[in-house]
């Protein structure tokens, strides 16, 4: 039986729903403890997945969501970049 190739899914840390990769943003702790914004999907390390919406990263922040499943401290030009990088992409 032939079948669709499967989109990886990954689930959002600002409203907890299942989405495609595509659809999300990566967000990762590198090994030697850089957080950065995997716009490639490449970066290696500990990730964490956020829809490109400006409400999923509020929740998101307000509930240390990010810090939980990086296990570590967001920095704030993180958090700014993402600011800048979401709603960049919403216009
Ligand atoms: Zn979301």
């Amino acid at each position: 039986m032939v079948r669709l190739k499967k989109v990886p899914q990954r689930v959002c840390v600002g409203c907890g729903q299942t989405r495609s990769k595509k659809d999300l943003m990566r967000i990762v702790r590198t090994p030697d403890s850089q957080i950065n914004i995997d716009t490639t999907g490449k970066l290696s390390g500990r990730g964490a997945y956020i829809c490109r919406s400006m409400e999923c990263l509020t929740t998101a922040l307000k509930g240390k969501k990010l810090e939980r499943a990086l296990q570590m401290e967001l920095p704030q030009d993180v958090i700014i970049d993402l600011k800048k990088t979401i709603s960049g992409e919403c216009d």
